[in-house]
């Protein structure tokens, strides 16, 4: 739950429940999260649908392996901790009654912070109009469902492609687990992996060596935390003016700190090299240091414009020169970019920063559509975070920032941890084939698609 979030905490309590139940107002509850050794879900697993996905029984191994029952049918008691439904084989929009008729009974008996995730074929593989139809058709039911669910459950969407199932898998128990607590309605697409499974799953990141900028607060001090916990050298980078509270982050984790500002025409180069220097190489990149100079357009001058331009995007550009270079990131490294819900659905007093974080997803297309990275499989994916609790959105005046953290279908804000797991889901090299995605950590925000 969000520390400044009192109003999370006042429905929580017993009288608060009553007053905001009465008043019809929204009912955010404490959500789920990781903790190692819990069991991947609360409660017995549905698997249904008449999909041929191969990793469906691959799943189901795995479920059990984790400790998770799997039934085929809704139990006569108890509630559910979720419920996959794999319709990848749809070919006709007749397919799509056996996920509603798999569903139905069962979203009537999900359990709290419970989890529906549908399997899909990616509709550009289609080889027919109804085909493709169908399986778009996935994202709008996905997309309802969200809305409909209560009680911090999620539903969202893994798209395959052909030879894609292994990715999917790794995809599939994300989204069932706590890590992906503010991931609603969303949709995921995978493509073929070329890399192994982690011989750890816990230290799924064991031997990489990742770089995370703006790493001394906020979203950025999760990455690295999480990074770090999934067994990453983390090198940590913020501006010297942070200094201190950047030098705490990096010592909690065994990392390294190194001030530089992104904006500077050395960055890229001096992060380069004391990746190469001090840890051998580099294999991860984060780029999370943004800022925001709010106004209209109207009344935006030209310092405002340019300097989140500067700092969100072509900061990126330049340093990447160095990431991305033959001697740069190794074979088979992983570029996450944090993007934004403003960056896809456009925010009032935010062009500036609206067309930064709607560049950062042009330049992730513009990434994984790259051959010579495909080559040396490097993959580009991008988090678009929506309310997130942070020193950022801690400054936005008081009534819009309650607008923003209640729209959204789980009515709360989410915390930088949630943000933290997506990017470090991305980076694993299990994700291999996730290349090119958007994801939003938005707890499905009303604002955009
Ligand atoms: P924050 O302001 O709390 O932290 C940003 C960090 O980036 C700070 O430590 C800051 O010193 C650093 N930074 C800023 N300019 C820098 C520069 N030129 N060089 C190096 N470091 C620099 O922000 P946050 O909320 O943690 O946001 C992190 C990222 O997430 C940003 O890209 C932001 O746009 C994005 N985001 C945040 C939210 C949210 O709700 N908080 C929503 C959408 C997107």
């Amino acid at each position: 739950m969000g520390h400044r979030d009192g109003y999370t905490a006042f429905v929580s309590s017993g009288v608060g429940k009553k007053i905001s139940t009465t008043l019809g107002l929204p009912q955010p509850v404490a959500l789920r999260r990781h903790v190692p050794g819990r069991p991947l879900v609360d409660g017995p697993l549905l698997v249904g649908g008449h999909g041929t996905m191969p990793a469906l029984a691959a799943l189901r191994a795995t479920l059990d392996e984790a400790g998770a029952v799997v039934v085929d049918e809704v139990p006569e008691e108890g509630r559910l901790g979720g419920v996959v439904v794999d319709v990848s084989s749809a070919t006709a929009p007749t397919d799509l009654e056996a996920l509603r008729a798999t569903l139905a009974p069962a979203l009537k008996r999900l359990g709290r912070c419970a989890r529906v995730v549908i399997v899909g074929a990616d509709p550009a593989s289609a080889t027919t109009a109804a085909q493709r139809a169908t399986h778009r058709a996935l994202e709008g039911i996905t997309r309802s469902v969200a809305k409909e669910l209560r009680a911090g459950a999620t539903a969202n969407l893994v798209l395959l492609t052909p030879g894609s199932e292994g990715a999917a898998l790794g995809t599939v128990l994300f989204l069932l687990s706590a890590r992906s607590a503010y991931v609603d309605g969303q949709v995921f697409r995978t493509g073929v992996a070329t890399s192994q499974e982690p011989a750890d799953a816990a230290t799924p990141l064991a031997g990489k060596v990742a770089v995370v900028t703006g790493a001394a607060r906020g979203i950025g001090a999760d990455i690295a935390r999480t990074l770090a916990r999934d067994g990453a050298t983390v090198v940590c980078v913020d501006m010297p003016s942070a200094g201190a509270s950047l030098a705490k982050v990096a010592n909690s984790i065994g990392g390294s700190a190194l001030q530089a500002d992104v904006t500077s025409p050395d960055a890229g180069a001096r992060i380069m090299n004391h990746a190469r220097t001090r840890h051998g190489g580099l294999d991860i990149v984060v780029h999370n240091a943004g800022i925001t100079r709010d106004k209209l357009l109207a009344n935006t001058d030209s310092e405002r414009w340019g300097s989140v331009l500067a700092v969100n995007l072509t900061s990126i550009l330049a340093m990447n020169e160095h990431f991305l270079a033959k001697d740069g990131l190794r074979d088979g490294g992983h570029l996450v970019l944090v993007s934004s819900i403003a960056g896809i659905a456009g925010n009032r007093g935010q062009a500036n920063y609206a067309a930064s974080k709607a560049g950062v997803i042009g330049l992730v297309d513009a990434y994984a559509a790259d051959k010579g990275l495909r080559r040396r499989g490097i993959t580009a994916n991008a988090v678009a975070p929506g309310f997130i609790e942070t020193e950022m959105t801690a400054r936005i005046p008081f009534a819009t920032r309650e607008l923003g953290r209640r729209l959204n279908s789980l009515a709360q804000g989410g915390l930088p941890i949630d943000v933290a797991e997506t990017i470090a889901h991305f980076a694993s090299d299990a994700q291999s084939g996730v290349n090119g995605n958007v994801v939003r950590v938005c707890g499905q925000s009303l604002l955009g698609a």
